[in-house]
C-alpha cells in the first residue's frame, strides 16, 4: 500500500515517532511529540542537543551531536520504513541538521558541504534508518498513540 492511501495524521504520527523513538534510545532531552498543526508544521516533536543523563565530557562533544543528528534524520527514516518513501516533510529537520553540523568540528571536515561532512551526514542517515528498522514495532505502537490521542508525553 502506498502512502498516498493512509492519511496525513497517520504519516505525520510515523514521522515524530521516529525522532521520538530514537531519541529515547539515545537518551536525548526532549518533551511531547504531537500531531497537532503549528504555523509551519503538521506535527512535531522536540528533540534538544543535550542528554538528559550526565553530561558527556569534551571529548565527546561530536558523540552528542551525532546522535542528535541521528534522531533529527529518523523522523524522515521512519517515514521510509513504514511506506518505502518520504513525504518530503522534512526541511525543518534538514536546517536543524545543517545548525548542528556547523557546530559538529568533523575531524577532515573543512567546510559544511564538503566531501567529508556528505560522508558523515550520510552515516548518520544509515543508523537513522538501521535504527528505525530496529525499533519499527514501538515506532508503529506510538504512532497509533499520537492517532488517538494527537500528543504524548514523552519527558525523559
Ligand atoms: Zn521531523
Amino acid at each position: 500500500m502506498g502512502r498516498d492511501q493512509y492519511s496525513r495524521d497517520y504519516v505525520t504520527a510515523v514521522h515524530e515517532a521516529g525522532h521520538a523513538i530514537i531519541r529515547r534510545h539515545f537518551g536525548l532531552c526532549g518533551t511531547d511529540a504531537s500531531i497537532e498543526p503549528t504555523a509551519d508544521k503538521l506535527g512535531w516533536c522536540e528533540v534538544a542537543p543535550t542528554w538528559c543523563g550526565p553530561l558527556p565530557g569534551p571529548g565527546r562533544r561530536t558523540t552528542w551531536i551525532y546522535r542528535y543528528v541521528v534522531a533529527l534524520a529518523a523522523g524522515d527514516e521512519a517515514e521510509k520504513a513504514v511506506f518505502g518513501g518520504s513525504s518530503g516533510g522534512d526541511g525543518i529537520d534538514r536546517e536543524n541538521i545543517f545548525e548542528a553540523m556547523k557546530h559538529a568540528r568533523i575531524k577532515g571536515c573543512s567546510h559544511v558541504g564538503d566531501d567529508v561532512w556528505w560522508e558523515w551526514e550520510n552515516k548518520a542517515r544509515r543508523e537513522a534508518a538501521r535504527l528505525c528498522r530496529r525499533l519499527l514495532p514501538v515506532i508503529l505502537a506510538l504512532a497509533d498513540e499520537l492517532v488517538r490521542s494527537r500528543r504524548v508525553s514523552l519527558a525523559a
